[in-house]
C-alpha cells in the first residue's frame, strides 16, 4: 500500500507556526508521504477571511518553501463554494484511490466536528489524527464525539497506515499558544507579530496593509 498522506484545512488567515508545527510534527510522527496544507475558500461557520484567496495561498507557499513533506493543495479554492470537508475529503479519495489518507486538526476543531456538514460520514473517506496538548484535563466532548471515539479510536499509528480510512488518533504533541486572530489583533493594534509566524509573511502582511482593522 502507498504511503500515508496528511491533510491540514484551515483559513490560514495568515498561517502561523502553529499550523506548521502541527504540520511538521505529524509528517515526521506518524512517517507521512506528506502533508497537503488546504486553504478554504468560504468558511461555513464564520466570518469570510480578511485576506483574499490569492494572499493566503501566496503566504502558504512562502511558508511551507523549503520545508520538506509540506505541499499546498488549493481544491477548495478552485471550487470556489463554501468550503465542506466533506467535498474535499470525497473529492481526494476519489483522486488517491485506496491509499490512506488521515485528515490532520487541533482538538479545538474536534471538538466541533458534530457541527460539520455530513459530519458522519467524514470518517468513510479519511482517517483523522487529532493533536492535543500533554496533560489536556478541559477537553469536554458531546456524547456523539465521545461515541465517535470510544469506537473508531486506535493508539497503535501502523493501523493508520493499513487501511485508507475510518480510525481516529490522537497525538499528544506541545501545542504552541498561537492563533490567527491573536496575530490579526496584534497587527491591527500596531504590535510587532514576530515569532509568531515567518518574517517573510510579516513582510507580505505589511506591504498588502493586511489585517489593518479589528477582527
Ligand atoms: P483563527 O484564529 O482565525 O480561528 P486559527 O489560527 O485557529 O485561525 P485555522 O486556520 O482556523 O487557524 O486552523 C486550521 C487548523 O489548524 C485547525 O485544525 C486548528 O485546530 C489547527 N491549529 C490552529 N492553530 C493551531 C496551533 N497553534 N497548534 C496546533 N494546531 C493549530
Amino acid at each position: 500500500m502507498l504511503k500515508l498522506i496528511g491533510i491540514l484545512g484551515g483559513t490560514f488567515d495568515p498561517v502561523h507556526y502553529g499550523h506548521l508545527r502541527l504540520a511538521v510534527e505529524c509528517y515526521e510522527r506518524l512517517d507521512l508521504a506528506e502533508v497537503r496544507l488546504i486553504p478554504l475558500y468560504t468558511p461555513p461557520h464564520r466570518h469570510s477571511p480578511h485576506a483574499s484567496p490569492g494572499q493566503r495561498l501566496a503566504m502558504l507557499k512562502m511558508a511551507i518553501k523549503d520545508i520538506q513533506g509540506l505541499t499546498i493543495d488549493d481544491c477548495e479554492l478552485h471550487r470556489k463554494d463554501v468550503s465542506y470537508t466533506i467535498d474535499t475529503v470525497s473529492a481526494i479519495r476519489g483522486r488517491v484511490g485506496e491509499r490512506p489518507v488521515c485528515l490532520l486538526m487541533g482538538m479545538d476543531a474536534f471538538n466541533t466536528l458534530h457541527t460539520w456538514h455530513q459530519w458522519q460520514s467524514i470518517l468513510d473517506y479519511t482517517h483523522i489524527v487529532i493533536a492535543d496538548r500533554p496533560n489536556n484535563t478541559a477537553e469536554q466532548n458531546t456524547p456523539d464525539l465521545n461515541t465517535l471515539l470510544n469506537t473508531r479510536s486506535v493508539s497503535d499509528v501502523q493501523l493508520l497506515h493499513k487501511t485508507p480510512a475510518g480510525k481516529i488518533h490522537k497525538m499528544i504533541m506541545p501545542i504552541l499558544d498561537i492563533s490567527a486572530t491573536q496575530i490579526r489583533n496584534i497587527i491591527s493594534g500596531g504590535m510587532n507579530a514576530k515569532f509568531l509566524l515567518p518574517d517573510e509573511i510579516i513582510e507580505f502582511i505589511h506591504n498588502n496593509n493586511l489585517y489593518k482593522s479589528k477582527t
